[in-house]
């Protein structure tokens, strides 16, 4: 025999299942996901306040305070943590391994490059790692056939052949999205300037952007930028000289200011080898010569020296004292600017796709290593808690 209680509650719930049965839309959640109560950070509108952030179909459906639980299938609690846009690392070489993918998406990297680990002749192989990813790898061509190769990818200008490095990226269209140069003396040795030229005559027609890979080059920075369009990409931005950005004086180069102002882009490029070291950062923070985007230079080998991982790099520049609104934009905002394969990437405006990263801030003492062994220590640390990729969790 039923009490009252439970006939009355065994009422409601008969009533409510008819209901849905009728209106079979009110049953189903209203957002497939909700990251509740964290720091929500999205530099692409300078939102820095606590509040939800729901997920309907794979996009950011809403950004406020207070959305009920109730409202959403699954709920992240991200409380004490921040919440912002899916990070973008604009150079790894995460194409090398099938596992890179998953590695960098744990570490928060939603939207991912390979910055030149193949040529023309290896493409195929990175553009099958970049397809299989499970996040979103874009691939840029090494301008040199044979790749990073140890006696230097262009030291042979045999290497650097236009015509299959064309027909390569037009083979692959939707995943080879720009042309890597590296043009150190020991990669290129006196073929800078030409190999840059040669892939500029690539890069061009098809309106896709060329990275190079600058620092201790035989040719001077100023004659490499002129070969750049707006929307190119320098990386390493803070390599030692020869050939640096700064003049020995530690005065930026007009030329370098004057490409800045023309579109051109100056990344980090943290790396493992003569890419930086404390002493010109620290300078160039003085002289607020910001990059407009950080990266990695990740590889499997970087991580467990150096570089580690995407939020690591990141700390770097929390510990030279830029503020952390805008060292998450050049993670997120200004990243996507750089590639149009990644435009209305980098934000959780509602109707982006819905690519998140939930990371702490943590507070302590961190110990962080330049390219030459120079160690520093810092107060802040970024740890990546939790990606989430077209709405799906990681
Ligand atoms: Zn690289």
């Amino acid at each position: 025999m039923l009490t009252r209680r439970r006939f009355l509650s065994s009422s409601v719930a008969a009533a409510s299942t008819a209901a849905f049965a009728r209106l079979p839309e009110l049953s189903a959640a209203q957002y497939e996901l909700l990251i509740k109560g964290g720091r929500v950070m999205d530099p692409s509108r300078k939102f820095d306040q606590t509040a939800d952030v729901a997920i309907a179909g794979g996009k950011i459906a809403a950004v406020q305070p207070n959305i009920s639980a109730s409202a959403a299938a699954e709920v992240v609690d991200a409380a004490g943590k921040l919440v912002v846009p899916g990070l973008i690392d604009i150079h790894t070489h995460a194409g090398r391994e099938k596992e890179d993918g998953a590695l960098c998406l744990a570490d928060g990297v939603t939207s991912l490059v390979d910055a030149g680990s193949a040529g023309a002749d290896g493409i195929d192989a990175v553009v099958a790692v970049a397809k299989a990813a499970p996040n979103r790898m874009r691939v840029f061509i090494n301008i040199g056939k044979k790749g990073i190769i140890p006696e230097g990818d262009l030291m042979d200008l045999a290497n650097v052949d236009v015509a299959a490095a064309r027909a390569a990226i037009e083979r692959h269209r939707d995943t080879v999205v720009g042309i890597k140069a590296r043009l150190s003396k020991n990669v290129a040795g006196n073929n800078d300037l030409e190999a840059l030229k040669r892939a500029q005559s690539i890069a061009r027609p098809l309106g896709i952007p060329i990275m190079i890979h600058m620092g201790q080059t035989v040719s001077a920075i100023p004659d490499l930028l002129a070969v750049l369009k707006p929307g190119d990409i320098v990386t390493h931005m803070y390599a030692p000289p020869p050939n640096g950005i700064f003049d020995d004086a530690g005065k930026l180069l007009p030329a370098v200011a004057d490409a800045r102002k023309r579109g051109i882009w100056f990344d980090f490029g943290n790396g493992r080898i003569d890419h930086f070291n404390w002493a010109i950062v620290e300078h160039a923070m003085q002289e607020r010569v910001y990059p407009d985007t950080v990266s990695t230079d990740w590889g499997q080998a970087a991580r467990t020296d150096q570089v580690f991982n995407f939020a690591n790099v990141l700390s770097k520049f929390l510990m030279v004292g830029m503020p952390l609104d805008r060292v998450i934009a050049c993670a997120t905002v200004n990243a996507a600017k750089t590639l149009p394969a990644f435009k209305g990437l980098g934000t959780l405006v509602v109707g982006a796709p819905a690519d998140v990263a939930i990371m702490e801030l943590r507070q302590g003492s961190f110990e962080f290593e330049d390219n030459y062994k120079g160690k520093r220590t810092g107060r802040l640390k970024l740890v990546t808690a939790g990606a989430i990729f077209g709405g799906k969790r990681a």
